[in-house]
């Protein structure tokens, strides 16, 4: 079972150095053409006489050199893309003309076949020329080729050659899986013992593991690479169990861990391995070298010695939390966040005010959704400065748009860690000051979830927020299960019910129940209802005839960048 995946493995690496042949099918073409342009050849020689096509005579004579002609054409077509095999069936296939011509000149001695004679030694030799100088060439291509797939120092296959591999487990629905192998502090000896020492490590590293592939004593197939540096990648197929992998890995382990001596100096290496596997994690090869890389990069992170680490999905969301997290630093720095505004609507459809909401966009223009990185925000404690730029850059926009003395409102969303910053509604009042806008106009945006998680701090905050004269909304209310008594004791203005509540409130009457009594519920806490991610002309109907007041949503309007929302303001003019 192991000689055959060996012999897999090479047959891969030799369809990579070799050209693809011409298919057999051009070649019985090509020795069938040959003999017919043959046989006319002898025809036309032999037939007296001259041929009509249309009005014009023609010699049957002077037909003897095209068919000669178009016969020499096959066989060097034969030797060019046949290369050895075509070379010898032609030259088998001229000589074979040799015993006719000699009887029939010296024996018939019919002189008119001495020039077919020469005609017939010379494509030999024409021939016998294409083939070496072909040869010469094959061969120099063949070595371009093996430098492709082959690194130079250790004599390993390299990574393109891993990714041709690959391919063709794949392609054949073969199990294998791809371990990325990175030495643990190589970079040292490289710096103390110089790069001559390095590369005789690297070098040893790979004949042993190169023996122990070949040995076949892992119990699986396995292929041997070096990518680049100090990084080799295995390809493992053809294992039983998980057990039989894990066993496999250790082999390798077990031999990078003898000792090795280099020039009288004793080295000792141990190296992190990070594993992905086809079909289980992707049926794409170049997934399956990331999701690879990304398992050794996870573990490369932790303490030292050999570690090995399996590819799961979990990773690539810590990795894409780093990659957002850079990102978000980034923005912040070169001041990209911007914000859009939704629109906020009495039940006449009068404008009430907007939410600002916090936008940011990748390194190709596209947006990145504020459901990815707000809550990779809030996780690393940069989201007190993004609702702060959100803050500063909607308060100017209020400020151009309707003066002073307009009573046009602006939500802002402030989250947890931000209000419970020390200088919260000190930044809060600079913003007010430096654009100039009465406290009343402001309503802030806190998720009922704060009330649950740290009351009281909490409630002195909002205290705090309302002493100044601005409003506090409960926002996504109804998901956090918050109590009534909290309810009471939270100095809010107005509730705003959350989505998932309104998308479901026509589908029941107990949900829509649920809704009506949620409205009642701040009615009677002396609260304004603002219903959130309404969609539709039905739901606005129900939530008129339930007494809500307010009304946010793709309905009436999305989320639309300034000025956009100050057109829309000048048309309610
Ligand atoms: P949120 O505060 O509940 O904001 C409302 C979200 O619902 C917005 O999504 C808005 O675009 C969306 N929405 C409004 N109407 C509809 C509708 O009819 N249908 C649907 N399908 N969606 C609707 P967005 O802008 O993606 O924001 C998502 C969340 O991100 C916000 O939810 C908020 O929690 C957070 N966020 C956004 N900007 C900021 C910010 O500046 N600071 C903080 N702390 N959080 C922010
Ligand atoms: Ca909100
Ligand atoms: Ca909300």
């Amino acid at each position: 079972m192991v000689r055959k995946g060996k012999t897999k493995i090479d047959r891969t690496l030799v369809k990579l150095s070799l050209n693809k042949e011409a298919p057999k099918s051009a070649f019985i073409l090509l020795v069938m053409l040959y003999f017919i342009a043959t046989f006319f050849t002898a025809y036309a020689a032999r037939t007296q006489g001259v041929l009509t096509i249309g009005d014009i005579p023609i010699a049957y004579a002077s037909l003897t050199g095209v068919f000669s002609m178009l016969g020499n054409i096959c066989v060097i077509c034969l030797v060019m893309l046949f290369r050895k095999v075509g070379y010898f069936v032609s030259l088998a296939l001229l000589l074979f003309q040799f015993p006719m011509l000699v009887i029939n000149t010296f024996v018939r001695h019919n002189y008119a076949g001495i020039p077919g004679f020469f005609t017939n030694v010379l494509i030999i030799v024409a021939i016998t020329i294409i083939f070496f100088a072909n040869r010469k060439i094959t061969r120099y291509q063949q070595s371009i080729r093996d430098q492709a797939v082959t690194d130079r120092l250790t004599g390993l296959p390299n990574r393109f050659a891993c990714g041709e591999l690959m391919q063709d487990y794949i392609k054949h629905n073969e199990r294998f899986t791809v371990v990325s192998v990175d030495l643990n502090n190589f970079k040292s000896i490289n710096d103390t013992m110089g790069h001559h020492a390095g590369d005789k490590v690297l070098k040893e590293i790979a004949d042993r593991w190169m023996n122990l592939a070949d040995s076949a004593k892992t119990g699986t197939v396995d292929f041997v690479a070096r990518i680049s540096g100090d990084e080799y990648l295995l390809i493992i197929s053809e294992y039983g169990s998980e057990t039989a992998l894990e066993d496999s890995l250790n082999a390798y382990k077990a031999e990078l861990e003898k000792k090795i001596t280099i020039d009288d100096c004793d080295y000792y290496m141990t190296a992190c391995f990070g594993y992905a596997q086809y079909p289980e994690h992707s049926d794409d090869y170049n997934t399956l070298f990331a999701y690879a890389d990304s398992a050794l990069h996870e573990v490369k992170k932790s303490g030292s010695g050999s570690r090995v680490l399996k590819f799961s999905q979990d990773l690539l969301h810590a990795e894409k939390t780093l990659e957002i997290e850079r990102k978000i630093r980034t923005a912040l720095n070169n001041n990209t966040i911007f914000f859009h505004l939704q629109p906020q609507y009495d039940m006449n459809h009068k404008l009430r005010g907007f939410e600002a909401l916090a936008r940011m966009k990748d390194d190709d223009g596209s947006f990145i959704s504020p459901a990815d990185f707000i809550p990779v925000a809030e996780k690393t404690g940069l989201i007190d400065r993004i609702d702060l730029r959100v803050f500063d850059l909607a308060a100017g926009f209020l400020n151009d748009i309707s003066g002073a003395d307009s009573d046009l409102m602006l939500s802002v969303n402030v989250s947890v860690r931000h209000l419970m910053k020390n200088n919260f509604i000190e930044e809060m009042k600079k913003v007010l000051e430096t654009h100039n806008i009465a406290p009343e106009r402001i309503e802030v945006e806190i998720t009922e979830s704060i009330m649950i998680d740290s009351a009281e701090k909490a409630l002195q905050r909002i205290d705090e927020i309302k002493q100044m004269g601005m409003k506090v909304a409960i926002d996504d209310f109804g998901t956090g299960y918050s109590s009534l008594s909290y309810l009471n004791s939270f100095p809010s203005d107005m509730l705003k019910i959350d989505k998932s509540f309104i998308d479901q409130m026509n589908l029941s009457d107990s949900s829509k129940q649920y809704v009506a009594m949620i409205i009642s519920i701040g009615h009677v806490l002396d609260l304004k209802v603002i219903s959130e991610g309404v969609e539709s002309a039905d739901q606005v109907e129900v939530l008129k005839k339930i007494g809500c007041d307010y009304i946010q949503g793709y309905v009436w309007g999305r989320p639309v960048p300034p000025e956009e929302a100050s057109a829309l303001v000048k048309a309610e003019k």
